[in-house]
């Protein structure tokens, strides 16, 4: 079996969902390892080291959202899909400020599900090779993928990283929330535009006052050196 593009932990109580998970998984080069509920997932992932955790958020013993929780607050900032099937478990995740990158809503499609774990996997392990970014003191590292602000590191998840480097690659021009959507989500991503507000709004909680992300009522946003507002 081909599993060179590295393993993928699924948290999932409902075997037939977790084995059409493992199923697709599998055949898309993937290396699978299921976990029946949350309680052993943060020593799992501390074992395994997963590229990727694909998580239910209703489980027996700790929920999703907690497990997550768990996992960044030890500094675990492995991708995660959350699996959901209720529409206000969306606004929790969406809401999170501790790091889901991408979700999907039951029922969904296996096909879907595998695009989201190769395009997170992809962002995740970075293009390599690329010049740091540096705009009004902040310094982003694609290649180590890693940003200093002031001098200061600023621990990003996988998304809120993309969503600043598509920024600051084109300092001063302004993106519609389709075209960061687009440009760090895939043009599949069901979520909606107000995802990419959740994001920015992250962003800007992380980088401080100073954050070089410019909003353009009614439009869009920007990376400026002016800052917030202006
Ligand atoms: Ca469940």
């Amino acid at each position: 079996m081909d599993t060179s593009k590295g393993l993928v932990l699924v948290v999932e109580d409902e075997p037939a969902i977790a084995d059409l998970e493992r199923l697709y998984l599998t055949r898309a080069g993937y290396g699978v390892h299921v976990e029946r509920d949350g309680t052993g997932v943060v020593d799992v992932v501390r074992r395994l080291g997963p590229v990727l955790i694909v998580l239910d958020v209703g489980l027996p013993g700790l929920d999703g959202i907690e497990v997550c929780r768990r996992l960044r607050a030890a500094e675990d900032w492995t991708p995660i899909i959350f699996v959901t099937a209720r529409d206000d478990e969306v606004d929790r995740i969406v809401g999170l400020e501790l790091g889901a990158d991408d979700y999907v809503t039951k029922p969904f499609s296996p096909r879907e599900l595998v695009a989201r774990v190769a395009s997170l996997v992809r962002r995740a392990q970075g293009p390599g090779r690329v010049s740091p970014l540096e705009l009004a003191g902040v310094r982003l590292d694609p290649a180590s993928r890693t940003v200093l602000s002031a001098g200061t590191e600023v621990v990003l998840t996988a998304t809120e990283f993309d969503l600043l480097a598509a920024l600051m690659r084109r300092p001063g021009q302004v993106f519609t929330r389709e075209q960061l959507l687009s440009a760090v989500w895939g043009t599949a991503h069901y979520g909606g535009t107000r995802t990419v507000d959740v994001h920015i709004a992250q962003l800007r909680s992380k980088l401080g006052a100073d954050a070089p992300i410019r909003t353009h009522r009614g439009v869009g946003y920007s990376a400026t050196a002016a800052g917030r507002e202006p």
